[in-house]
């Protein structure tokens, strides 16, 4: 792993008083958004409700069909027309443009904005900011938030926040897991989170299609000097009846290779727009390259979204920086 401390700014006693004077607090969280963005987002938000406050879910774009079974989620706005909070919280986003055009209308409101986050990446982009990269995700935050609280989660709140950990740490396989994760996920059981329930509806199933669309790219996958990787087309997500970008896991799947230190997935999401998603195997790190193009994301799962390149200027320009960082890492584990 890059060498360096991880990111901890912890603003607790400010988020507290917020929370104490506000009522109606709009929560809002990342666009194309995963387990994480989901399950933080409507952990605080049945959480706050839980204690009398008024609390709105959003998202840009609205709730991707596999989240349809966390708690609440039928609930999610896809946009901030007609809002006014007196407060707002966004989670697991680490810039301001990851929250989309909902989150820029709720910046842009006259009122307090506290962002939670666990990217080594975050800008600190709020008026307070909660954002803790030692953790495993934001759902997590949210957790260590409610115990500083004093606020025992319902069923529904832990059934979220575990989806959260669960979903990020592809079921506590990722390196840094920790005693304490697990000690928090198991009090979220405790409270009644279905760890098998949430498995079964995230990491153990997939639409038929994304697999089928593995079977379309395969073929065209590369390994050049420890970077695995592979562009995903528009064509290819028609080809199997798939919407542009509607799956993820690629890069995941693909760092499995013994061979590779870094993966990349190119996905063509219009003409000039490649969202680019990056793992790493612990010892390297792709979290600064992200950033550079500005995205962001942990040292081994990062992404960026590339405006204005067509595919093969995006390839090059992702390749020859991650070169370097081929140059300079080392596998922790042989
Ligand atoms: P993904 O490869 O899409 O699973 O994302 C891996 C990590 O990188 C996640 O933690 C994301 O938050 C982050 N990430 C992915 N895409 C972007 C982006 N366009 N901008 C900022 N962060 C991103
Ligand atoms: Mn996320
Ligand atoms: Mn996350």
């Amino acid at each position: 792993m890059t060498d360096g401390a991880s990111l901890v700014h912890l603003d607790w006693a400010e988020a507290a008083e917020l929370i104490q004077r506000s009522q109606n607090i709009a929560v809002v969280t990342h666009v194309y958004p995963d387990g994480d963005a989901i399950g933080s987002m409507m952990g605080l938000v049945l959480a706050l409700r839980q204690h009398g406050k008024q609390a709105t879910p959003v998202v840009d774009g609205g709730l991707p069909r596999q989240f349809a079974f966390v708690p609440g989620g039928e609930e999610i706005l896809k946009g901030a027309d007609g809002l006014s909070p007196d407060l707002v919280i966004s989670t697991d986003a680490s810039d301001l443009e990851r929250l989309g055009k909902a989150g820029a209308a709720l910046r842009n409101l006259d009122c307090p904005f506290i962002q939670l986050d666990h990217h080594q990446t975050n800008l600190l982009f709020g008026d307070v900011d909660l954002v803790d990269a030692r953790t495993v995700a934001s759902a997590e935050v949210v957790f260590d938030w409610l115990e500083q609280l004093g606020w025992t989660p319902s069923r529904d709140v832990a059934q979220a926040l575990l989806t959260g950990i669960v979903t990020d740490t592809m079921c506590f396989r990722t390196s840094n897991v920790t005693a304490e994760t697990l000690a928090k996920s198991q009090r979220l059981m405790s409270y009644g989170a279905d760890l098998a329930g949430i498995v079964q509806r995230t990491l153990a199933r997939q639409p038929f299609g994304l697999i089928r669309l593995y079977g379309q790219v395969l073929p065209r996958i590369r390994l050049d000097n420890g970077i695995i990787w592979v562009k995903v087309l528009a064509e290819d997500y028609k080809a199997v009846d798939m919407e542009i970008g509607e799956y993820n896991g690629l890069s995941g799947y693909l760092i499995q290779a013994d061979e590779a230190m870094i993966s990349v997935v190119f996905k063509q999401m219009s003409d000039r727009e490649i969202e680019v998603s990056m793992r790493a195997v612990p010892g390297f790190d792709v979290s600064q390259v992200a950033l550079e193009l500005g995205g962001g994301g942990h040292r081994l799962a990062s992404g960026c979204t590339l405006r204005g390149v067509d595919m093969e200027g995006a390839v090059q320009k992702v390749m020859d920086r991650l070169q370097v960082e081929i140059a300079r890492g080392k596998p922790l584990y042989t």
